[in-house]
C-alpha cells in the first residue's frame, strides 16, 4: 500500500523542485575529487564519502536521490552500500563503478538493486547520461507513484474506506455497461442499519462512526475480491456484484444479514430486540431494471420494503421478503 510518506517530507517542497542531491562514494581521494568536478558542472549538490562505513553513515543522516559507489573498498564494499541503501526509510538509486575485471560484480549489486554501472576507465559523457537517466526514471516512477496514491484517495471514503458515493456511482455505470454489452448480470445490494438514529442517540456519534467501520469491514470480509462495495449515504452500504443472479445475490445478503445480526456489536442492549441488524434491498440487471437508474431504484425500493416488513431482513425487488 501507498502512504503519503512517500511522496513527501513534510516541510520541504515537492522533490522535482529541489536541486538532485549525489553522494560519491570512492576510497581514492583522486576519484572522489574527479566525479564531483564532472557533476558539479552539472548542477547537483554532491557530497563525498571515503569508504562504505561512511556512505552509510551519510544516506542515513542526509537524504540523497542517487549514490554513486565504488565497488571494490576496504571494509564495506560497493555491494554493502547497495545494501544498506535498500534499508533505507526513503528511495535512494545506486550507480556502482566497475573496472572491466569485476564486471561479474556489477551484475551482482544490480541483482541486489543498484539501478545501473559505471564502468572504469571513465567516460565523462556516459557518466553525466547515466546520472541524469537515473534521475529521470526515478522522477517519473514517483510522479506514477504519486498518482495512483490520489486516484486511490479520492475514490475512498474516509471513515470507512470503502468506495465512496461518487466513486460508486462510476463504478455502477461500468459495470452496467459491461452487463448491457456483452449480455451479462449484475446484481446489487443496497444495505441500510436498522434504527441506527437511536443507537447514536444512546451512545453518541463517535461510538456509531466505530459501528460503520466495523460493519464496513464485515461487509467486506462477506463479498469477493471481483464485487464493489461502497458507502453509499451516512449509515448506508451498496455492494455491487457482477455476475451473479438474483438468487445468488439473495444467498449472498442473506449471509451478510445474519453475520451482522450474529456479531456482537459494543452497546448494542439499546437496540430493539438488543441487537445491531442491518436490512437489505436487492436488485439485478437486466432482470428486475432496464437500466442503471432502475436499478439503484428498485433495490431502494426493495429496501424500503424490508423496513416496511419489520426489519433485519432481505428483500429482493418483486420478491417476498424471507423471515
Ligand atoms: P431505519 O431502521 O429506518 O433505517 O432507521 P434509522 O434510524 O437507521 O434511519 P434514519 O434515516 O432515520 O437515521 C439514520 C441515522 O444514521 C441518522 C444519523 O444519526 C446516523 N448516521 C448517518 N451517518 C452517520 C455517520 O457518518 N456517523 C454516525 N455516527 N451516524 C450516522
Ligand atoms: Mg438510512
Ligand atoms: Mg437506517
Amino acid at each position: 500500500m501507498i502512504t503519503p510518506e512517500h511522496l513527501h517530507h513534510e516541510g520541504e517542497e515537492t522533490e522535482e523542485c529541489q536541486t538532485p542531491r549525489l553522494l560519491i562514494v570512492d576510497d581514492e581521494e583522486i576519484m572522489r575529487e574527479f566525479l564531483k568536478e564532472v557533476l558539479g558542472d552539472e548542477g547537483y549538490v554532491i557530497d563525498l564519502a571515503c569508504s562504505g562505513t561512511e556512505a552509510v553513515t551519510k544516506m542515513t543522516e542526509g537524504k540523497y536521490d542517487v549514490v554513486i559507489t565504488d565497488i571494490v573498498m576496504p571494509e564495506l564494499d560497493g555491494l554493502g552500500v547497495v545494501a544498506a541503501a535498500k534499508q533505507l526509510p526513503y528511495e535512494v538509486a545506486v550507480i556502482v563503478m566497475t573496472g572491466y575485471a569485476s564486471m561479474e560484480t556489477a551484475v551482482e549489486s544490480m541483482k541486489l538493486g543498484a539501478s545501473d554501472y559505471i564502468t572504469k576507465p571513465f567516460n565523462i559523457d556516459q557518466i553525466r547520461i547515466i546520472v541524469s537517466n537515473t534521475l529521470e526514471a526515478r522522477a517519473l516512477r514517483k510522479r506514477a507513484a504519486e498518482g495512483e496514491f490520489y486516484k486511490e484517495l479520492s475514490r475512498k471514503d474516509g471513515l470507512t474506506e470503502l468506495y465512496n458515493h461518487r466513486f460508486f456511482h462510476q463504478l455502477l455505470d461500468t459495470e452496467v455497461s459491461r452487463a448491457q454489452r456483452y449480455g451479462r448480470v449484475v446484481s446489487l445490494l443496497m444495505i441500510d442499519i436498522d434504527d441506527f438514529k437511536r443507537y447514536n442517540d444512546s451512545h453518541g456519534h463517535p461510538a456509531g462512526d466505530l459501528i460503520l467501520r466495523r460493519l464496513a469491514r464485515l461487509v467486506k470480509r462477506s463479498s469477493r475480491n471481483c464485487d464493489f462495495v461502497a458507502r453509499y449515504g451516512g449509515e448506508e452500504f451498496a455492494v455491487i456484484v457482477p455476475e451473479v443472479k438474483a438468487d445468488a445475490a439473495r444467498r449472498m445478503a442473506e449471509r451478510v444479514r445474519a453475520l451482522i445480526d450474529e456479531s456482537e456489536f459494543e452497546g448494542e442492549e439499546t437496540m430493539p430486540g438488543g441487537r445491531l441488524t442491518i436490512s437489505i434491498g436487492v436488485a439485478t440487471f437486466p432482470v428486475q431494471a432496464g437500466s442503471k437508474s432502475e436499478l439503484l431504484g428498485n433495490a431502494d425500493k426493495a429496501l424500503y420494503e424490508a423496513k416496511a416488513k419489520g426489519k433485519n431482513r432481505v428483500v429482493v425487488f418483486g420478491e417476498e421478503a424471507v423471515n
